[in-house]
């Protein structure tokens, strides 16, 4: 066991909602000011540029996200394509159109059907693709996953994951194999909520999930990804959330990119209804203060969305969008293909996605990454505070 084992963290703890709602609720106008002057800021700064107060102020977050955004990034945004591979899944996520529960078409593509789609995408442009999954390890797991980065590890410029949790051991056997980045959602950091919405599977136990993106690091990928999903909890304490899950990842894990998703709920199989209402305005204050927050975190905006609000928020804040993007395993190849994970706003192909982006004086980057930078990395431990 070398010296950075002994030294890993312990996994990082969810705040109860009711401790950090003060954070939010008792910020003023001066507060919100304050923290726009600031450099790095504290867990309470963020919570001020989370509150209502700071929903007054959106033009000043606007153009406070936009300068640090354009000096760390670039006037550029990522381009990339998830690839859906299988609709099984062993949980029951009330709020989704794969759960366990849902009575729709299910379908695993064979290795030489999801190399055929991600051919399709390579075609169109695409060098940054997510291979996606429902939580059916019986049905698709790691060897599967091993057995495909190698097919498309030449083709693609990062090959990314969203699938079940994993081991350490796992994940090192993808990132050996060329898969770099890992998204994994809490969906939501309110402890009550989340078990209220997750009814039974292994997703149920919130302790595993939440443990996971530690274990993605320590296993040395490049980037790990987290987010939440809004619309089933106040989405001003799922920020601060997110805001303390990726101070704590940086903490300990300062050599491993971080990017943070805020996908609002969406039309799904099963109808279920959000428990909140995040109206576009309250997912750009969410966006503007992450990014105030964390200056180098990768911000995804994806076609959940819609192109008009895609379109407008290009430049203060997101890095990050999805194109031509299909929620059902083999809808590339078959766009009759039926059994999505739920419908997408932003209908538009890659093309015309890069076309709006450059004429909004932007760049649309296809390729920013290439494998061959790569690294090993392995898990550093840092002695700074965390907030
Ligand atoms: S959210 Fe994920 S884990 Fe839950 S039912 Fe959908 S695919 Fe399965």
């Amino acid at each position: 066991m070398t010296d950075l084992n002994r030294n890993r963290p312990a996994a990082f703890t969810a705040p109860d909602f009711r401790d950090i709602a003060e954070l939010v609720y008792r910020s003023s106008a001066a507060d919100v000011e304050n923290a726009l002057l600031k450099e790095r800021l504290s867990v309470q700064d963020l919570g001020a540029l989370l509150s209502p107060a700071a929903a007054e102020q959106l033009p000043a977050l606007a153009a406070r996200a936009s300068a640090l955004t354009t000096a760390r990034f670039g006037r550029t945004i990522q381009i990339y394509s998830p690839l859906y591979l299988s609709s099984f899944c062993c949980n029951n996520c009330r709020y989704c159109g794969f759960s366990t529960e849902n009575k729709i078409e299910r379908r695993v593509l064979t290795l030489d059907e999801a190399e055929q789609e991600s051919l399709l995408l390579a075609g169109r442009g695409f060098s940054h693709i997510l291979l996606v999954a429902g939580e059916a390890p019986a049905k698709m797991g790691v060897d599967y996953l091993v057995e495909l980065a190698g097919r498309l590890r030449n083709r693609f410029a990062s090959i990314s994951i969203e699938i079940q949790p994993l081991t350490e051991a796992e994940y090192r056997r993808l990132f050996k194999a060329g898969i770099t980045s890992v998204a994994v959602y809490q969906e939501t950091y309110d402890q009550d909520v989340y078990r209220e919405v997750h009814l039974s599977g292994p997703k149920a136990d919130l302790e595993n999930r939440l443990a996971t993106p530690a274990r993605v690091a320590a296993a040395g990928m490049r980037e790990v990804g987290i987010g939440a999903l809004l619309g089933l909890a106040d989405w001003r304490l799922e920020g601060i959330s997110l805001g303390m899950h990726l101070a704590w990842l940086r903490h300990y894990y300062w050599q491993t990119a971080l990017t943070v998703s805020f996908p609002r709920l969406r039309p799904a199989t099963g109808d279920f209804e959000p428990k909140v209402v995040v109206s576009e305005s309250d997912l750009a204050q969410l966006l503007f203060a992450l990014r105030i927050f964390d200056h180098d975190v990768g911000l995804l905006l994806s076609t959940r969305e819609e192109a008009r609000f895609r379109d407008g928020m290009i430049g203060l804040a997101p890095t990050r969008y999805s194109a031509g993007s299909c929620t059902a395993p083999g809808g590339y190849s078959n766009p009759d293909q039926t059994g999505e994970q739920f419908s997408i706003d932003d209908q538009r192909g890659i093309d015309e996605v890069c076309r709006d982006i450059k004429a909004r004086g932007f760049d649309p980057v296809r390729k920013d990454w290439d494998a061959v930078f790569q690294q090993s990395a392995s898990g550093g431990v840092s002695r700074k505070p965390i907030y």
